[in-house]
């Protein structure tokens, strides 16, 4: 296949202990050019250090970290072409913003004028022109986001790396600057790599992901591809919201539980099984062989309506998602029958 040529970043069994703690355990990931990509797993899965490891401030114990096909273990961080940009921003308090971009590039002992160029430049895009002359605490928090973010960017990096960069903001500020994260990633022409533990963010933002945990890789796919097919049932409980149903396969390769029967695409030999079904893949129907739920709970989302409710013979939790007036026809207490969608259940 031609898809995928010489990636731009190749990480390559890496491996890396503090004592006794595997924080990073074999990981193997392929990153394309321009590509958006979020590392993403709970809190201790390894993310920050596998950054770090890229960004040249840890040594990897094992494997290899390849840059356009070079190994680029023995460069020190500052002859990376890779920038990592901290959670905490690290701006520099004295200096206005101008100063903090100009630094970095001083640093490189560039021509003045091309400084003041590329600066006027980044400034623009990351819309902090008229914050120039500002110093860090005259800003608010999601301007020194942008600073810090800016102040990356000025350098040209081919990687720039995030570590959890939208963590301080509040929940509206954090959704604006998902958006505007990717539209600056896509006009740079710059690989970005994210550290996150929120996967709506990482669903929002990301071209293709990894899930960690433990140290270890999980998944690596598109947004879609880890939510419509998740390799297991801890990547399907990370992403999204999924229903999990203890049951069993029958001998015609159906799932049953309660008595009830839902063919499924997925193929599965007989014996106990657990189903799993996103919400929106669940629905009401007048099938006599419907899973029947009694609801407990019913929520209102704007366009559609979350039902919740329990199982009537094993009192397993479930809810599923139906459009909003459709979901006015049902109360607290009435018991349904659910329908699954096949092609969308997954068997673990
Ligand atoms: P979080 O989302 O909480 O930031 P993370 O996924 O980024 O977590 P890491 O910071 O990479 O996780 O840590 C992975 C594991 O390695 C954790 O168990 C952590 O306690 C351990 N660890 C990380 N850095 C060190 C260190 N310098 N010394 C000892 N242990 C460390």
């Amino acid at each position: 296949m031609t898809e995928n040529p010489t990636p731009l970043l190749r990480i390559d069994q890496v491996a890396k202990s503090f004592g006794r703690t595997r924080a990073v355990d074999g990981v193997s990931l392929d990153i394309r050019e321009n590509e958006f990509f979020a590392l993403l797993g709970p809190s201790g899965c390894g993310k920050t250090t596998l950054l770090r490891m890229l960004a040249g401030f840890e040594t990897p114990d094992a494997g290899r970290i390849l840059l356009s096909g070079d190994d680029i273990s023995p460069l020190s961080p500052e002859k990376r072409p890779l920038n990592l940009m901290f959670q905490s921003y690290a701006l520099f308090p004295h200096m206005t913003v101008r100063q903090n971009l100009n630094y970095g590039l001083e640093m490189e002992r560039l021509p003045k004028a091309e400084i003041r160029c590329r600066v006027d430049e980044t400034l623009a895009s990351t819309d902090l022109s008229a914050f120039a002359d500002r110093k860090p605490d005259q800003l608010s928090g999601g301007q020194k986001q942008r600073v810090a973010l800016a102040r990356a960017l000025v350098k040209r990096p081919k990687v720039l790396l995030l570590d959890e960069p939208l963590g301080a903001l509040d929940k509206k500020l954090r959704e604006k600057m998902q958006l505007e994260l990717k539209r600056l990633q896509h006009e740079a022409g710059i690989t970005f790599i994210i550290v996150t533990h929120d996967q709506e963010e990482a669903l929002v933002m990301a071209d293709r992901m990894a899930i960690l945990k433990d140290g270890r890789l999980l998944q690596a796919g598109t947004p879609e591809e880890i939510y419509e097919a998740p390799g297991d049932r801890f990547v399907a409980n990370f992403i999204g919201v999924m229903n999990f149903l203890d049951g069993e396969i029958d001998g015609g390769g159906a799932f049953a539980v309660d008595g009830s029967r839902h063919p499924v695409a997925m193929r599965h030999g007989p014996g106990k099984a657990v189903l799993a079904v996103r919400p929106e893949h669940a629905s009401v129907t007048a099938r006599e062989d419907g899973l029947p739920v009694v609801i407990s709970d019913i929520a209102y989302h704007g366009l559609d309506r979350v039902l919740h409710g329990r199982t009537r013979g094993s009192q397993q939790p479930l809810q599923f998602r139906i459009p909003a007036d459709e979901g006015q026809k049902y109360s607290v207490g009435q018991e349904v029958k659910l329908a699954f969608n096949a092609d969308k259940c997954r068997i673990y």
